[in-house]
């Protein structure tokens, strides 16, 4: 199995390493030619506008939304953004996931957070109890989902920060900054 990191900008490194930890090789997206044999697809957190422009200049618009039709595709904060179908702002989406987002919905970087997530599906696909602890960043909240979207976490107060739909994962959070892997070995899940 193979899976790919969208390396243009934002944390790609830490989900390289966290992928090498649990033994699944990746390979680094900039170019469409790099999707080429790989088994899912990764968009790391970072500026989801910077993003956007960068696979616009490089050309990976198109191949990119293709290669999400028939794989695994998995974004975590800016990744989720650019997942989604609509981020009520002007700028470069894949559209492909049911999901509408609201950016920086927890205010500025100062007001970044951590928090314990009870998220079932994770617990079960990874034969675990114990809650996820979440890193948010200048995140969005995904404010309704659509489709066949499952709702897989929300915030207290009612608030979706993780969802599914078929073989797409969104996160607001960020699992590639933490110690814990399972969101890595749930999201394989998904591929294989
Ligand atoms: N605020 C960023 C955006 O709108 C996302 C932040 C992140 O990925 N940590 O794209």
């Amino acid at each position: 199995m193979k899976i790919g990191i969208l390396a243009l900008q934002g944390d790609f490194a830490e989900h390289i390493s966290m992928l090498k930890q649990i033994g699944v090789d990746t390979v680094e997206v900039r170019l469409p030619k790099h999707l080429d044999g790989l088994d899912g697809l990764i968009m790391p957190g970072g500026e989801s506008t910077t993003i956007g422009k960068l696979a616009v200049a490089y050309d990976l618009m198109e191949p990119l939304k293709q290669f999400g039709k028939s794989h695994a595709v998995w974004g975590t904060c800016a990744g989720a953004i650019f997942l989604s179908k609509d981020a009520s702002s002007d700028q470069p989406l894949l559209g492909l996931m049911n999901i509408k987002v609201q950016r920086n919905a927890f205010g500025r970087q100062v007001e970044s957070f951590e928090t314990d997530l009870e998220i079932d599906e994770l617990m079960k696909a990874t034969g675990t109890e114990h809650p996820y602890h979440a890193v948010f960043i200048r995140a969005p909240i995904i404010e309704s989902v659509s489709g066949n979207v499952k709702v897989l976490a929300a915030l207290d107060d009612g608030r979706i920060v993780a969802a599914q739909e078929g073989r797409w994962l969104a996160t607001s959070f960020h699992p590639e900054l933490t110690s814990d892997a399972r969101f890595h070995e749930f999201f394989i899940s998904l591929v294989s």
